[in-house]
């Protein structure tokens, strides 16, 4: 298993100059899909259509979670007392399963991802459904429970205007 700074050195590599010199990514992409080990789990959860516009340099991989400084693997985490949008007012928590409060943790890293895509200009992201950061419309409670709403990083990036398209 590759570890998180692995993962965040690709991320930056990718986000700061692409491979593809050619390459014009029109929307971000959650990570995992693409089949980036860089989950709690230290798994991935590749679509293959992703992978596929990714290789023609059409989307830039993104992963709050890694990008905030958590590591892999790591207990899983979700969120308590709302959804995304509650966290970014002061009224909900990131907890792991072990009761660690991780809500900085996953605010830094959906900020990262949004300067990523505000410096391409980019307007729309792919993101992975049900995640505590990624999910849109449905994401992961600390109770182990899928819960209505959206991760903190997709709240950030709905909140500034980004088209979100669920996947996954
Ligand atoms: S769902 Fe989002 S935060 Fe979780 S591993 Fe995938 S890209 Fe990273």
């Amino acid at each position: 298993m590759e570890s998180a700074e692995y993962w965040r050195k690709r991320l930056e590599e990718a986000q700061e100059s692409p491979s593809n010199p050619r390459s014009q990514p029109s929307a971000g992409v959650s990570a995992c899909l693409l089949g980036w080990a860089c989950r709690y789990d230290g798994r991935s959860k590749v679509d293959p259509e992703m992978l596929e516009r990714y290789e023609r340099g059409e989307l830039l991989p993104l992963c709050p979670e890694t990008q905030g400084g958590l590591p892999i693997p790591r207990p899983p985490a979700g969120l308590a007392g709302g959804a995304g949008a509650q966290v970014w007012e002061g009224k909900a928590r990131v907890l792991d399963r072990q009761g660690a409060d991780l809500t900085r943790a996953f605010q830094a890293g959906a900020q990262a991802v949004a300067r990523a895509l505000q410096e391409r200009g980019i307007k729309r992201v792919y993101l992975k459904q049900h995640s505590p950061s990624c999910g849109s419309g449905s994401t992961g409670g600390a109770d182990g429970k899928r819960r209505a709403g959206d991760g903190v990083a997709c709240a950030l990036l709905r909140h500034l205007g980004l088209e979100i398209i669920a996947r996954g």
